[in-house]
């Protein structure tokens, strides 16, 4: 079947992927040239890639956690058009430290100088080399130093391994060896910044009802706009097409003809998808090598609270999973039917052999270390109802050292093909704000 894409007096653009990302882009590309025919093409079937609501299971809740800061503005700013920003929930929420088989609160200034792992001399150093890097304003000569290695430059080997390693660990696994060191300036710059807004204590805030509502929301509001929004429909093949434009195909075999594609899945199928099509060799290969972080996270529901805390970070590199996210301790449990929700994120990368285990073998290993880190608290299992993976292998490329140089271009093959997914993140942690403003960043050169 081929079903072509609106009149010919403005372009046909195609948009493929429904997150964030996807959303915006369709929405913007629409709103610059209402008379053009705009698709927004999605593989599942909802909107809202990583941040989807996890369904038909009875989690309740997004498939992995998201907080809202203040600094999200773009992120606020598109809730607002969508007409769902009365649900931001803003609250206070604590970070803790499991180290020594003991968990510590590591909120406040008190509460780092009371931090037992380090002494007032790696304290000292900790505090000046945090400061230092909130100082730098351009970390462009970052991309050539290792994470592991600037840190250690800046606050001593001491304080690395205590400190900084463990936070490494969490957001990257065993990733963290190879990032550059610029990743983790941006997120102290970050975190800073949210730190500093935090003279109000109501620095995060989710969304009443998670991400399930924006999306729901988001679908009807670009199909007002004028946009066609087809889900369940995973783009296949992208190839040239007739007279310079492009063909999509999808797997039920519908045929699509547009002027403009704007791809923003993972790039690592680029190759893929695009073995028909005259994209440049080099970019494909490029596009292949890329290193991808993935992420496998356990939530569980529990009948009470597990710690009160929104992040807890583990400095034992022992632990099967890298961090221990109370949800609840963020999101009100009304919302969550009066249980309490903790997810067990475990970063790594695309090639690691545990992507292919069987959701069952991570239930024995990861609720043992819950219970172990748990133990002091009085946890016991039978205050677990339920426990689900969730896994996703392909979630950003490794901010690897030189990436600000391998990260692909947005035009792939100029005025007709592009790409704009998270691998446009340059260092920093990946989130729905960031991603809104790479897409607004990027219309220029899709719409030029
Ligand atoms: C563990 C975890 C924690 C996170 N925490 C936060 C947080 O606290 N705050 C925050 O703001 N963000 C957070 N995020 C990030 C957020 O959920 C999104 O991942 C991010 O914003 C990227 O959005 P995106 O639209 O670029 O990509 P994705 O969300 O990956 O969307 C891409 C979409 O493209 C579709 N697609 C791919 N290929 C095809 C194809 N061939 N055909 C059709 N469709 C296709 C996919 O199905 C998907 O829907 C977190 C993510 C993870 C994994």
């Amino acid at each position: 079947m081929k079903t072509g894409s609106g009149g010919r007096s403005g372009k046909r653009f195609v948009v493929v992927g429904g997150g964030v990302t996807g959303c915006v882009l369709a929405e913007r590309i629409k709103q610059r040239h209402p008379d053009s025919a705009v698709t927004l093409l999605e593989g599942s079937s909802t909107l809202g890639g990583l941040s989807v609501r996890s369904e038909p299971d009875p989690i309740g809740w997004d498939r992995f956690y998201h907080v809202v800061t203040p600094q999200d503005v773009m992120l606020i700013d598109w809730l607002r058009r969508l007409g769902v920003d009365d649900r931001l929930r803003w609250r206070g929420a604590h970070t803790g430290f499991y180290a020594d088989e003991t968990l510590h609160r590591f909120d406040t200034p008190l509460d780092f100088l009371r931090f037992p792992p380090l002494n007032l001399v790696d304290k000292g150093r900790l505090g000046a080399s945090i400061l230092y890097a909130s100082r730098i304003s351009d970390g462009t000569p970052l991309w050539n130093i290792t994470a592991s290695d600037w840190l250690r430059k800046i606050s001593g080997d001491t304080v690395y391994r205590k400190f900084w390693e463990p936070l490494l660990r969490a957001k990257l696994g065993s990733a963290h060896q190879d990032v550059a060191a610029t990743f983790i300036w941006s997120t102290i710059r970050r975190l800073y910044a949210t730190r500093q807004a935090e003279g109000r204590r109501e620095a995060f805030g989710y969304i009443s009802g998670g991400y399930a509502p924006v999306f729901t929301a988001a679908e009807h509001y670009l199909s007002r706009l004028g946009v066609t929004v087809r889900k369940s429909a995973p783009v296949e093949h992208i190839s040239d097409g007739p007279d310079g434009s492009t063909r999509i195909r999808t797997r039920d075999g519908s045929e699509l003809l547009a002027d403009r594609v704007v791809y923003t899945g993972p790039s690592r199928f680029l190759p893929k998808l695009c073995q028909e099509m005259s994209v440049p060799e080099s970019l494909l290969t490029r596009a292949h090598q890329l290193r991808y972080l993935g992420v496998l996270c356990m939530v569980v529901k529990l009948t009470r609270a597990f710690c009160p805390y929104y992040v807890l970070n583990l400095t034992d590199p022992g632990l099967p999973f890298t961090g221990v996210i109370g949800l609840t301790t963020l999101v009100d449990p009304v919302e969550t039917g009066g249980h309490h929700l903790v997810y067990l994120p475990r970063y790594l990368p695309d090639d690691d052999a545990d992507f292919d285990k069987p959701d069952e073998a991570f239930v024995e290993p990861f609720l043992s270390a819950l219970e172990r880190i748990g133990s002091r608290r009085g946890f016991r299992r039978d205050e677990i109802l339920l426990t689900k993976v969730f896994r996703s292998r392909f979630v950003s490329p490794i901010a690897v050292l030189g990436y600000d140089k391998l990260r692909l271009p947005i035009p792939l093959v100029p005025s007709r093909l592009y790409l704009l997914n998270t691998g446009r993140i340059l260092g920093g942690t990946l989130n729905n704000s960031q991603m809104i403003e790479e897409a607004e960043r990027g219309l220029d050169e899709i719409l030029a």
